[in-house]
């Protein structure tokens, strides 16, 4: 394990900001975090997780450990016919594992190609995009609690999986490390492109029956053309989750707004598209200061150079504020704020 003190980390987040942690501790086995937790030194410090960065945003100098996780490890562990098992490390990039399924004709996970970050991450807000959840292919979880160092697996249905959301998210937030993951892939993958962003590319190409190859390939030209690299400009993709609201709120908005973009969501309730609902407000593409709204896709909120975490606080305050004064619709955070 390797342990640094006062030091930036800047690098260890996406957007870029620039505050110190007291401690830094990268873990690159379960064994190596059981023992680091029974160290009687750090004990009493505050205590955050991290995995790629790119979906956190950090506020202020922190006076606790923030504990890198960087297991590694990537095995299939079963399989017959129909599906194979894959195993991860919490520290595997979760793109290398995309890479490595959809090489092998592994579907399940396709669609989630090119999500930043760490597989131990990925359960957390159950990543999701073009219509695929990590809960559709997930098996379970490994973990240790930070409090007692006890290790526990969660199955699918102990994760209380939702709409980018988990019981990780919740309760046991910043209370258990995920150490490693299993996915639950078929050998016979079943395409989604019901996305139409997909659909269109599908068009342009002339195909009619796409492979979970030409899926991603897919996948990576829209992304390129509509999500800032985080290399070039900081930011940690959307900053605020699509709000789910009733039928009868969409009715009301649909009176005023008839353009207003909307899908199904679960239990008869509606998912209204949170980037359009910013954009009608006006902010797409607009700077202020270091950080702004990106031009292509106005759910991302960036960091154009030194800007600090207030100043991005400050424009999503901003931000939320005007979409529920012209909808009456509140934005909620998809991202993780530590104040
Ligand atoms: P971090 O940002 O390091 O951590 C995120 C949260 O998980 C924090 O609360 C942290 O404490 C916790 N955490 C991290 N590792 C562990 C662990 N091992 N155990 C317990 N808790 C842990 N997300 C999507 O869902 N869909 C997308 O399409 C998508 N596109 C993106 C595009 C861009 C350009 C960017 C920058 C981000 C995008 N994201 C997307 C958000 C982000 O990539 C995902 O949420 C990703 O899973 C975060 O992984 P990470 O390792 O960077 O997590
Ligand atoms: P998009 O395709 O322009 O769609 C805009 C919004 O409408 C998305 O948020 C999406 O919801 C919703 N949507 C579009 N078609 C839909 C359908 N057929 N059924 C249900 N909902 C539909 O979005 P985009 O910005 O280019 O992103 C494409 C995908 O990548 C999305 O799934 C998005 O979530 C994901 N993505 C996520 C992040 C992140 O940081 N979380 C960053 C970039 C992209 P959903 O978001 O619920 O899919």
């Amino acid at each position: 394990m390797n342990i640094f003190e006062n030091i930036s980390l800047k690098k260890y987040n996406t957007f870029g900001i620039n505050v110190n942690a007291r401690f830094l501790v990268e873990i690159s086995s379960k064994l190596e975090l059981i023992n680091f937790l029974q160290l009687k030194e750090f004990s009493f410090f505050k205590k955050i997780i991290i995995g790629g960065g790119s979906n956190i945003l950090l506020t202020k100098n922190f006076d606790g450990v923030v504990i890198k996780i960087n297991i590694s490890g990537m095995n299939v562990i079963e399989e017959d016919n129909d599906f194979v098992i894959i195993e991860a490390g919490a520290g595997v990039i979760w793109d290398e594992l995309v890479s490595f399924c959809v090489d092998k004709n592994y579907g399940g996970v396709e669609n989630l190609s090119f999500i930043p970050g760490t597989c131990g991450a990925a359960p957390m807000q159950n990543i999701g995009a073009y219509g695929q959840e990590i809960k559709d292919s997930f098996y379970s979880l490994e973990g240790i609690t930070i409090d007692r160092g006890e290790s526990k697996t969660f199955f699918n249905d102990q994760c209380h999986f939702g709409y980018r959301d988990s019981i990780f998210k919740n309760d046991l937030k910043n209370k258990f490390i995920i150490t490693s993951i299993k996915l639950k892939l078929k050998k016979n993958p079943i395409v989604n492109f019901s996305y139409s962003s997909i659909k269109s590319e599908l068009e342009k190409k002339k195909i009619l029956n796409p492979t979970i190859k030409e899926i991603r390939k897919i996948i990576y030209g829209i992304r390129m053309s509509k999500l800032p690299d985080p290399a070039k400009i900081g930011n940690a993709g959307s900053f605020f989750k699509n709000p789910i609201i009733t039928k009868d709120k969409l009715l009301q908005l649909q009176k005023i707004f008839p353009g207003i973009i909307f899908y199904p969501a679960d239990e008869n309730k509606i998912k209204l598209a949170a980037g359009w609902l910013i954009e009608q407000c006006g902010w797409k593409g607009k700077k202020i200061g270091n950080v702004g709204v990106h031009s292509e896709q106005a759910l991302v909120l960036v960091n154009y150079g030194n800007a600090s975490g207030d100043e991005i606080l400050n424009l999503s305050a901003e931000i939320k504020k005007s979409v529920k004064d012209n909808f009456g619709v509140e934005l909620k955070e998809e991202i993780n704020i530590f104040y």
